[in-house]
């Protein structure tokens, strides 16, 4: 799994993935959201806390995508609970932007793994569809598909929002996987080229 990991790590990020992946000056604003903080831990399996995963990946995704050209907020930068429509409401203070919800899975179903990512409006499908092709392709994780959910984070945020589940807690390979700071770059990396395809098509 590490060698696996390591070559895509090169793959993506040796290759000048930043560099070949900027920008033009026009910057684009995206609100990265880690899921859960604070007491609110998200899943959680074998002292693995959903919470931290969602903001490490949160934090690598908002230095991915300040190198390319990408204006990035965090609705939490630290270990933190904040209600879901505080959230809405920092994104909804942009005046144009990209909302993003980072998550990390749970079934009672131990064998459920794999990745989606979920929109509400029709209007986000677009992007969500790209999204989940290249964390599919990346992460080499079950491909669980593209989804709608009335998610309350979803449904409040005026903009152009996702929300990615980048595997399950709940799962061995998975959270092995997770708790691999290659893999959470990937995943990172994955969706800031997947916004990039997204304001260029
Ligand atoms: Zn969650």
């Amino acid at each position: 799994m590490r060698a696996f990991l390591r070559f895509f790590r090169s793959a993506l990020l040796l290759s000048g993935f930043a560099l070949s992946m900027r920008l033009a000056p026009a910057a684009v604003t995206v609100v990265i959201d880690p899921g859960h903080g604070g007491a609110d831990l998200g899943a959680t399996d074998s002292y693995v806390y959903e919470k931290h995963i969602n903001l490490d990946v949160a934090r690598r995704l908002e230095r991915s995508l300040t190198e390319a050209g990408f204006k990035a907020i965090l609705t939490r930068s630290r270990d933190e609970f904040i209600s879901l429509s505080e959230r809405s409401v920092i994104a909804n203070r942009q005046r144009k932007a990209i909302f993003v919800s980072i998550h990390f899975n749970s079934s009672y179903k131990t064998s459920a793994f794999g990745i989606e990512t979920y929109y509400r409006s029709a209007g986000s499908e677009r992007l969500a569809k790209f999204v989940q092709t290249e964390l599919v392709r990346n992460c080499r994780l079950p491909d669980r598909g593209v989804k709608t959910a009335n998610y309350a984070v979803l449904r409040r945020t005026k903009h152009t929002c996702i929300l990615v589940e980048g595997g399950f807690v709940s799962n061995k390979t998975d959270r092995t996987a997770m708790c691999d700071p290659l893999y959470r770059q990937i995943v990172a990396d994955s969706i800031a080229r997947a916004l990039v395809q997204y304001e260029r098509s």
